[in-house]
């Protein structure tokens, strides 16, 4: 039983499928509207492995060939995919990206059972019973082995002895705007500011993404909530605007706001249970790394838990492998922030100038 169809899950699913039986699970019958559109090109490699590919072509995602950033000094500094053996990132349109996934993970054989909301979980005889709500009324489902796939928040294997470590307070609003007109830019911007660090990008729909991201905890926090708090904030950074955000910049709706702070699951894995994608672990989206992480992690849980059902001890592999990511995920991450000395007496950068 997979709990969470997004991509680590429905991952885990279409390569578990072939193999045995998979029930995935999710609380929603089609994904959320979210942020977290860039897909890293090292993907590809793992999109051709899973037979993803073709498919993915197919949908129109955006290759995104030039990023720019203004990190450490004033001037911005672009880098292009042209020299990457895997070639560019893409921009993804994420519903349908998770809408594929998800209808793959059937097409392969894997029986979907969305909308359903695991509300708690139990040792079982064999294996682990969870309580689920389906159409309001309650249903128990035996696990011979469970993967846990839903996500950042999740809490899910709390009963198991399991327990989540936050590193950081980071948090991050966000607001899709239209723009008059379609932009031919497919820059990905980053730049740093000094509570935090703002990112925008023009969408494969021809909307634009806004985001700003600090700690809860500061004041800065609290513009969050108000389109009107962030484009003016959004405004007092001249590159930030005059470069990239279209002045014909038309915000659509209030802005929303989530959780973005690094944080891991300990341990990621235990007796007939392994914790998969952000439920195992999530990345600050400085990374742009959290997607490919989810397909990666999805992967190899799938092989570690098939190795289980055969009574293969493919656990501490697995384990091994992910605490090897979590490593050089730290290590860049701090070397990334620590580049940045501008601001380095500020709460935002203080706090993540210490060892990793
Ligand atoms: C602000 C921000 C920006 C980001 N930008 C990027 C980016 O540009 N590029 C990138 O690669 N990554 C980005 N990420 C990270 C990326 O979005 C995540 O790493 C990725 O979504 C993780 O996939 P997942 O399948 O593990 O979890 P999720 O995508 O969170 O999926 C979890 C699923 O579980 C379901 N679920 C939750 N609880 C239950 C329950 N109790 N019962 C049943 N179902 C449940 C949910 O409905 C959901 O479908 C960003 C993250 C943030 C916070």
């Amino acid at each position: 039983v997979i709990v969470g169809a997004g991509p680590a899950g429905a991952t885990a699913a279409l390569n578990l499928a072939p193999c045995c039986k998979v029930l995935l699970i999710d609380a929603r019958s089609e994904p959320s509207p979210r942020i977290g559109e860039s897909l890293a090109p090292a993907a590809r490699r793992l999109l051709v492995d899973m037979g993803l590919w073709e498919d993915f072509l197919r949908d129109g995602h955006t290759p995104c060939y030039l990023k720019q950033s203004v990190w450490g000094a004033p001037e911005p500094v672009s880098s292009d995919s042209l020299r990457d053996l895997d070639g560019p990132s893409y921009r993804l349109d994420r519903r349908r990206f998770e809408m594929r996934l998800r209808a793959t993970a059937e097409a392969r054989g894997a029986a979907l059972l969305v909308p359903a909301r695991v509300r708690s979980i139990a040792r079982g005889q064999v294996g682990i019973t969870l309580q689920l709500h389906l159409e309001q009324r309650p249903l128990a489902v035996q696990a011979r082995v469970l993967i846990d796939a839903s996500g950042r928040n999740s809490r899910l294997l709390y009963p198991l002895g399991a327990t989540r470590r936050a590193y950081d307070a980071l948090i991050c609003g966000w607001l899709r705007g239209r723009v008059r007109q379609r932009e031919p830019s497919s820059v990905t911007y980053t730049e740093a500011v000094e509570d935090g660090y703002w990112y925008t990008a023009a969408l494969p729909d021809g909307q634009r993404m806004l985001a700003f991201h600090t700690d809860s905890n500061l004041p800065a926090a609290n513009d969050l909530r108000s389109a009107s708090r962030l484009l003016e904030r959004a405004r007092r950074s001249s590159s930030l605007w005059s470069q990239v955000v279209d002045s014909d910049f038309e915000a659509c709706g209030r802005p929303r706001v989530c959780a973005a702070h690094s944080s891991m699951l300990e341990p990621l894995s235990g007796d007939h249970w392994f914790a998969a994608g952000d439920a195992a672990f999530s990345f600050d989206p400085l990374s742009s790394q959290g997607l490919l992480q989810a397909l990666y992690s999805g992967l190899i849980v799938a092989q570690a838990a098939y190795g289980t059902l055969l009574g293969k001890p493919l656990q501490p592999a697995y384990v091994a492998m992910q605490q090897r990511i979590w490593r050089a995920y730290r290590e860049h991450l701090h070397g990334f922030y620590s580049t940045e000395q501008r601001w380095s007496s500020r709460p935002f950068w203080a706090r993540r100038m210490g060892a990793p």
